[in-house]
């Protein structure tokens, strides 16, 4: 067993750790508090090439595995960016997924290049309001006219979409009543987020707000044949294909994100002085944040073994779930007592555990709840009977 990092994991490790650093908690908390996006630090990851580190070299990117890929966005929630920092840059680092493994050579030529070089941002459109976490319930319809389809329908809470030039959307083009599965029927496309026939409405929402989340209603949407990824029919397949990896890297972010809330608690145990001597002296206050460094550490673990699991070809399904599970709850834990630890302060803007209290709050809710982690492994994993 070897838990050392390779050359190359160290190096992303330290660089994007200080190429993160060069924007700090009063950055963030500017673009939080404007609600604007960060475009600044969008560029510097760019830039340095971070966009493709997974994506595969004949497209402009590093072909790095989801090992690497979550030690950089891991650094990037840790170096106090958060979930505003994350989110930036998420669904460009492995959101392409289902494009790169599915997608016609034209379409991946045509777009992962420029998603590399951060000139094409992209959002992911999933969720709708009458479907939540069943995501067969879809009812976002592409019908098909000659070499065109033409979509109407609704998604909800597709984050980033307002700075996006392209979605990748889901859709049904046969109906549910129609299949066989459920799972089958579903196409999904990477298209031009066309704002003549799409509306887009930000949600005001508890956090996060650098990176706006929308409402989207399309009306009439026409998408060209190419721009179809892989079959019609299969695109729910092709977004199963993604969603291990996408919990690893959500794990990422709240691992860091607890980290940076431990450091700011520790920081401040040490400085802040309350009958005569450092809070942090009190058992009360270093036993919860010891603890939460226990168990970020343990999470951490799972999480490492998921990816590596993953870029060796092997099934990881449960690791990622438990890892996704167990990251966010000691991240959101850890951010909590962060916030407790200092006190009156905690609940002011000025010492930044605020934000990262709601930001990792997020991470228990969304791309998956706990509860559904916890399906999949009662399920799936103990054999239990599935609720769902
Ligand atoms: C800030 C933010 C950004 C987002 N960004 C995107 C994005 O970019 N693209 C996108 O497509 N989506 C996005 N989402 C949507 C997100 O993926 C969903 O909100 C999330 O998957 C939960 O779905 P839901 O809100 O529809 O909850 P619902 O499906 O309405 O569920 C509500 C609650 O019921 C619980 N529940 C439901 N069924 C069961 C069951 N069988 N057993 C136990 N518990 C159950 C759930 O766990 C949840 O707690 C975003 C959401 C947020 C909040």
């Amino acid at each position: 067993m070897d838990f050392d990092l390779t050359d190359d994991q160290a190096t992303i490790r330290k660089a994007v750790a200080e190429l993160a650093g060069k924007f700090d908690d009063q950055y963030w908390m500017a673009r939080d508090q404007a609600h604007e996006f960060p475009t600044e630090f969008y560029d510097a990851l760019a830039g340095g090439g971070w966009l493709g580190i997974t994506t595969p070299q004949e497209y402009g990117g590093h072909g790095f595995g989801i090992t690497e890929a979550s030690i950089l966005i891991e650094e990037v929630a840790r170096s106090g960016g958060g979930m505003n920092a994350a989110s930036a840059i998420h669904l460009s680092i492995f959101g392409m997924h289902p494009v790169i493994v599915h997608g016609s050579e034209e379409l991946k030529r045509r777009t992962l290049p420029r998603i590399v070089t951060g000139d094409l941002h992209v959002c992911f459109g999933v969720t709708e309001p009458g479907a939540g976490l069943d995501t067969t319930r879809i009812t976002t319809f592409a019908r098909r006219e000659g070499e065109h389809y033409v979509v109407n329908g609704r998604k909800v809470w597709i984050s980033k979409a307002m700075e996006s030039e392209k979605v990748l959307l889901l859709t049904r083009t046969t109906k549910i009543e129609d299949v066989a599965k459920k799972t089958d029927g579903m196409t999904l496309f990477l298209t031009d987020l066309d704002r003549t026939k799409i509306d887009i409405r930000p949600i005001p929402k508890m956090g996060r707000n650098a990176v706006t989340s929308n409402e989207l209603f399309i009306d009439d949407l026409h998408i060209p044949v190419e721009d179809r990824v892989g079959d019609e029919g299969q695109g729910f397949r092709y977004i199963l294909d993604g969603l291990n990896p996408e919990r690893m890297l959500v794990a990422a972010e709240a691992l860091g994100l607890g980290r940076v809330a431990l450091d700011r608690a520790v920081r401040y145990g040490n400085e802040r002085e309350v009958f005569g001597r450092p809070i942090g002296m009190n058992q009360g206050l270093q036993f919860p944040l010891a603890d939460s460094l226990a168990r970020l550490d343990a999470a951490e673990l799972v999480l490492r073994k998921a990816t590596w699991l993953y870029d060796q070809g092997q099934p990881c399904a449960r690791e990622a779930n438990s890892a996704k599970y167990l990251c966010a709850d000691a991240g959101f834990q850890a951010a909590d007592r962060a916030l407790q630890t200092h006190g009156g302060m905690g609940y002011s803007e000025e010492y930044h555990v605020a934000r990262y209290f709601r930001e990792a709050r997020l991470l228990k809710i969304a791309p998956l709840s706990q509860e559904m982690v916890l399906n999949y492994l009662g399920s799936h994993v103990l054999g239990l009977p599935r609720s769902y």
